[in-house]
């Protein structure tokens, strides 16, 4: 239930030549709603495989409810976290087992929940055995929006008190965006969430914008402070 915090966090992939992420610092405290936003490139994505541990950081420490991330386990953080990553891996099984994963905690009533405020309740209203329905590998035969839909879904599944969305509606069309938008806004009055996202439209979700730019937060503060800022540098 806690915070999430990056102290002086600094972070490199193998082999690359700089650093994705320079001696960044901030902290999400409980309740906050914030957006990630930046140019391509500037280290957001990083920003949330960080925070759910998939990476660990080479200088600086990231916490999460004050322990560092490296000694949770691995299995309780992911239950504690719902993610949709940028680059989010369907698999080949059912619409069912793409959601749940191997978590048997998840049952029907919780599977239709999180699938009708994804959107993927009324897609798959429109498929013969709907929930039952097999995938191919990565989702092949799905649209782009289908397969995010589906990876909300798995983020919300289980009711974790924090969610990380990474471009979750890149793939969609304003109008499924918007409804989408309008179920999560009622969901996530009850989590934390970090969204990262190019979309005006989902920052109603937020009451905080963090700004990144080439690895180091740049802005950090309440998002219509920081909208207008924006507005304000770009007509200059
Ligand atoms: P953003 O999400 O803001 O577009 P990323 O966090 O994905 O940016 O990337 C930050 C930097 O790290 C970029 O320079 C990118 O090229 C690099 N990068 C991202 N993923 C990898 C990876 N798996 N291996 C090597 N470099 C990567
Ligand atoms: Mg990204």
């Amino acid at each position: 239930t806690g915070k999430i915090e990056f102290r002086n966090v600094s972070f490199r992939y193998p082999g690359a030549a700089e650093n994705a992420l320079k001696e960044l610092s901030f902290t999400i405290n409980p309740g906050e709603h914030v957006a990630l936003l930046g140019p391509v490139g500037s280290g957001k994505s990083t920003i949330a495989r960080l925070v759910l541990g998939l990476y660990p950081a080479d200088d600086g420490l990231v916490m999460v409810d004050g322990t560092d991330v490296r000694q949770l386990d691995p299995v309780a953080l992911r239950r504690n976290i719902g993610a949709a990553l940028q680059e989010s891996v369907l698999f080949s099984g059912s619409v069912r087992e793409n959601i749940a994963l191997a978590d048997r905690t998840i049952d029907d009533p919780e599977l239709i929940r999180v699938a009708q405020i994804s959107g993927t309740h009324q897609f798959l209203g429109q498929i013969a055995n709907g929930y039952d329905l097999r995938l191919a590998d990565r989702g092949e035969g799905l649209s782009g929006g289908q397969g995010q839909s589906i990876a909300i879904a798995r983020a919300l599944a289980g009711n974790p008190p924090f969610l990380v969305l990474d471009e979750p509606t890149s793939a969609m069309d304003t109008q499924t965006e918007d409804a989408l938008i309008q179920r999560l806004q009622a969901e996530a009055a009850s989590t934390k969430l970090i969204v990262i996202t190019h979309r005006p439209s989902m920052l109603k979700l937020v009451r905080r914008i963090i700004i990144v730019e080439g690895g180091r937060i740049v802005a950090d503060g309440p998002r219509d402070e920081i909208l207008k800022r924006i507005t304000r540098s770009k007509a200059a």
